[in-house]
């Protein structure tokens, strides 16, 4: 009898690399289960095809499945299939990560498939077995130009003692823009590997960070791998293996890199841990600083969290003394703090030449700054050559099919583009409603801003060379790297771009940073607007002046009386500017005071939307009322401690074809939250619907 056969035999439970939260059981030989483990990967018969498939444990007798949901279901044994082929016996997922995986996969309610995935990405087990070699170019280290590393200041050294003399903890390393933080982590560096450890150095952005690179194997000595997203599959594979062979020993990445495969960690830095690109904002979303200290905890190492502007969650952990604190208070060297100036665009008389919002104040510094040899950085943050644009006649503007937002005008490419989905289209050449052929386009972008600006500075200073950095530019790395290097060795005098990719940028010439206009940023629908606007002003301005000549930065607003540009002016007052903010968040309990879960339903249909959405919060208000009268004692739930937001839009209330409702979930604690999450993916099982959890959200809205 077949069945009878079956018991005899083993199974292991699998799951596959996509957004689904059930794990599978298939059917092993005797030669497969002895050497399938944890962290292996098979490749199994699945739906119509086939999948890769990570194993969650070791092979198991058929007879343990008896128990399970499946020996319910009729003629069970029939529908256990065999897996059609080991990718590999080995493990690809090491023991540490394993666990942090299953921490993360609990924590943020991630599908386990998607959570391993980041782990051990699947484009590892494609194709070729072996990796082509051929292809892929090894990094060259230039090991003739060894250096020493440099002495530390007295700060620095400071810094340093204290780390090394009670290594194993959380620290936050804040220091002032310039105040030399990498040269810590560089010393830092050196001395986990002294110990026989290795590093991993978390960074928001890896594109623009050669010189990052560069210094560490500099200043190292050693191989240090770069690990970003968009490395090509032989390359993320020869990586991989280096990385768990124990060839690599120093690794710079970006969020996901916190997966990687180092074994022996003594020491895991984060850059500007409060940027908020290390928050991943889909299918598995995750904090990777968040993680790295919990990666630091599992591996028993060091974290290091460095900033100019920690984020307020880290500065709660210091106070409560779960992290420590070293700070960092002057630049390093003769090189001091710039000096920062609010241009009030409603008052300051303006150029008429130029699309963006601009003082001619501005302007004339701008001119000054070029005339004295130096350089400049102009920032606005917006990407293309207009926002959008507008019917002269009837008013109406092109937007996006799939998203509630109008599309932009990109000249360059000749097509409107829309910034969230990415859909382009040509450039309209009449009025869809009205058929009007006055379309104009309105507001600015990086590509307007730097045709205008080389042509005004062009008329003043003739040969002024202008170049710009956005993610249009992103997309060809030379494209990047040209820009990046005809700046950096002065054959062009400005540098036009967004704000987000000025991350780590030392350009020591660069005496006059600009900000177009500062009010986007805190005109966010976002508790943390404030916060954000700081540290990204912050961050801009800290690319003035790292030289020799001291910098000034100008930030253009229509709202200068913003308590966030406020502080900027007046560095003393940040400590309550920072006091201020926590003191709102405390009151309307907000994180670092309380925690955060966003469900979200998208439909196509808005009403279907809506409706899911009221449900399901229906569902979770009746919860929470029973629990609270069950647990009065304890007032786990008690309707203080736990609260209900919405079901409402979402702030973008329709991308990409769906429409949005969220529903904001916000506890004093972490567990009743995590019971509600449960509750919720409860309902969208029997309702058979799919909810977008988001633990720790980076914005509301
Ligand atoms: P941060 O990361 O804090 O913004 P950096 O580490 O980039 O600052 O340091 C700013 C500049 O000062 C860099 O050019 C760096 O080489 C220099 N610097 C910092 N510390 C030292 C040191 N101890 N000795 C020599 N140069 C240093
Ligand atoms: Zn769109």
């Amino acid at each position: 009898m077949a069945g009878i056969d079956l018991f005899h035999r083993f199974f292991v439970d699998v799951v596959v690399p996509r957004p689904v939260y059930s794990s599978y059981s298939y059917l092993v030989d005797d030669n497969q289960g002895a050497v399938l483990k944890r962290g292996s990967v098979v490749r199994v018969p699945f739906g119509r095809g086939t999948s890769l498939a990570y194993v969650i444990d070791d092979a198991k007798p058929v007879a343990e499945l008896e128990s399970t949901e499946l020996a319910k279901l009729a003629n069970w044994q029939a529908k256990l299939k065999p897996i059609l082929e080991v990718v590999s016996a080995e493990s690809v997922v090491l023991p540490e990560v394993w666990k942090l995986a299953v921490w993360a996969r609990d924590y943020y309610f991630a599908p386990w498939g998607d959570v391993l995935s980041v782990a051990a990405p699947s484009a590892l087990f494609k194709g070729t077995k072996s990796p082509r070699k051929k292809k892929t170019k090894p990094v060259e280290y230039d090991l003739q130009n060894r250096h020493e590393l440099s002495k530390l200041n007295d700060e620095q050294r400071t810094a340093y003692d204290t780390i090394t003399a009670d290594w194993g903890k959380v620290t936050l390393l804040e220091g002032v823009t310039g105040s030399g933080k990498t040269e810590v982590y560089l010393s830092l560096a050196r001395k986990a590997l002294d110990q026989g450890k290795t590093v991993l150095i978390l960074v928001p952005e890896i594109a623009l960070t050669p010189q990052l690179h560069e210094r560490f194997i500099r200043g190292l000595q050693v191989p240090v791998g770069l690990w970003h997203s968009v490395l090509a599959d032989g390359e993320r594979k020869r990586q991989f293996q280096q990385l768990f062979s124990g060839e690599i020993r120093v690794l710079i990445g970006v969020r996901s890199s916190v997966f990687a495969p180092i074994r022996d960690l003594g020491l895991i830095i984060v850059d500007e841990e409060h940027d908020t690109t290390y928050k991943q904002e889909d299918r598995f979303r995750y904090h990777s600083r968040d993680l790295a200290v919990v990666r630091g905890k599992i591996s028993g190492c060091e974290v290091v969290l460095g900033s100019a502007t920690p984020s307020l969650e880290t500065r709660q952990r210091v106070i409560e003394k779960k992290y420590r604190r070293c700070v960092l208070t002057k630049r390093f060297g003769e090189s001091v703090m710039p000096i920062i100036d609010i241009v009030d665009l409603s008052v300051e008389p303006r150029v008429e030449t130029i699309r963006a919002p601009f003082a001619e104040r501005t302007l004339q510094e701008l001119i000054d700054t070029i005339k004295r040899g130096e350089q400049a950085m102009v920032f606005l943050n917006r990407r293309g050559f207009a926002a959008f644009l507008i019917c002269e006649d009837c008013g109406e503007t092109t937007n996006c099919p799939h998203c509630s937002i109008s599309l932009a005008v990109h000249f360059r490419a000749k097509e409107m583009r829309c910034h969230l989905c990415g859909h382009s289209e040509a450039i309209p050449s009449h009025c869809e409603k009205c058929r009007g052929v006055s379309l104009s386009p309105e507001g600015a972008g990086t590509e307007s801003l730097e045709d205008d600006i080389e042509k005004l500075m062009t008329e003043a200073i003739p040969g002024t060379k202008v170049v710009r950095l956005d993610r249009d530019q992103m997309t060809s790395a030379t494209r990047l790297e040209t820009a990046l290097s005809s700046f950096r060795n002065g054959e062009s005098q400005i540098l036009v771009g967004t704000q987000m990719l000025v991350k780590g940028h030392d350009f020591p010439n660069v005496t006059l940073v600009v900000v177009v206009l500062a009010d986007s940023l805190f005109r966010f629908p976002d508790f943390r607007a404030a916060e954000r606007a700081y540290q990204i002003l912050t961050q801009v301005s800290g690319r003035a002046g790292r030289g020799k000549t001291s910098g000034r930065v100008l930030i253009q607003t229509f709202c200068p009386e913003h308590p966030a540009l406020e502080v900027l002016t007046h560095p003393e007052g940040v400590a309550q500017f920072i006091a201020d903010e926590q003191e709102a968040r405390q009151i309307l309990s907000y994180p670092p005071f309380s925690r955060l879960a966003r469900i979200r339903i998208e439909k196509v249909e808005k009403a279907e939307a809506e409706k899911l959405a009221e449900s399901l919060g229906d569902a979770l208000t009746r919860w929470v009322k029973n629990n609270v009268v069950e647990q009065e004692t304890t007032a786990i739930f008690s309707s203080r401690t736990i609260e209900i937001l919405g079901p409402s839009e979402a702030f973008i209330e329709r991308l990409k074809g769906l429409y949005r409702f969220d529903i904001t979930i916000k506890s004093a604690e972490i567990s009743p939250l995590q019971k509600l999450l449960r509750v919720a993916g409860q309902w969208a099982d029997s309702a058979q619907e799919t909810i977008i959890i988001d633990v720790d959200p980076s914005g509301l809205g």
